[in-house]
């Protein structure tokens, strides 16, 4: 994929992250591609830190069921945030061949977790990843984030280690 795809891809991610904000939810927005096509779209769907987060979302939406995905159709994944745990889990079981995100989470982010640390079904199922797509309008949402948010994890200085990388002023 090119950079001008991928940079529209995030944009589509980046407008579900908005919509998560407006909620006043943590802002984090996915997009799912076959190919060159959108196929699945969602952001993190409650404030709470559960199951919903965008990338479920949107595993949801094209998973559910019986599906006919290979790991031979170009599957892609944008998210305006470093997986966490759980999703980059379902990011490895599922037929996904490429990860994009725009801003590390030095806090809860998975996406650098080896492949050589994981068991033989996953080590032979890698993931190609593009790291920093967007990453300053992505922080920026994070950003307004912290500065309105009401939820006791936030203001009790949840996640610290991410939120010092939103607060720095790099990119
Ligand atoms: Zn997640």
């Amino acid at each position: 994929m090119d950079d001008r795809f991928d940079h529209e891809m995030m944009g589509y991610a980046l407008e579900e992250a908005r919509q998560a904000l407006a909620k006043a939810h943590f802002p984090v927005g996915a997009v799912l591609t076959i190919g060159e096509r959108v196929v699945a779209t969602g952001h993190k769907a409650m404030g709470s830190n559960h199951l919903d987060h965008a990338e479920m979302v949107v595993f949801r939406a094209v998973f559910q069921g019986d599906y006919d995905y290979s790991r031979q159709d170009s599957l892609g994944l944008y998210t305006t945030l470093e997986p966490c745990i759980m999703c980059w889990g379902a990011l490895r079981h599922l037929p996904i061949t490429r990860l994009v995100y725009a801003m590390e989470d030095a806090y809860g982010g998975c996406a650098e977790v080896p492949d050589d640390v994981l068991p033989p079904r996953h080590r032979g199922r890698p993931v190609a990843i593009r790291r920093g797509v967007r990453r300053g309008e992505a922080r920026a949402l994070f950003s307004q984030f912290l500065d309105s948010t009401q939820e006791p994890f936030w203001l009790t200085g949840g996640a610290p280690e991410f939120a010092a990388a939103v607060r720095s002023s790099g990119g």
